[in-house]
């Protein structure tokens, strides 16, 4: 998938499965997914570099596979 790809899958609500099927797509390896704790605002990013990938948006009706993502205290905002 490319980066828009998945940002188009995260914004539309997509299943967990899709979610954890993930990868990088410049090189491949995990990607790391994060829910804001008000839960619509999301990061997904590469574990192993984020230049590769690193984008955040915002989904409204958020799946409720994403409570388990959510991060407290780490946001700025
Ligand atoms: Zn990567």
């Amino acid at each position: 998938m490319t980066h828009e790809e998945i940002r188009q899958a995260l914004m539309t609500g997509c299943s967990e499965e899709e979610l954890m099927a993930f990868g990088c797509p410049v090189c491949g390896g995990q990607a790391s997914f994060h829910v804001h704790p008000r839960g619509k605002g999301f990061v997904i990013r590469c574990v192993s570099d984020t230049r590769h990938m690193h984008m955040s948006d915002a989904n409204l009706s958020p799946p409720d596979g994403w409570a388990k993502y959510v991060e407290h205290g780490t946001w700025l905002s």
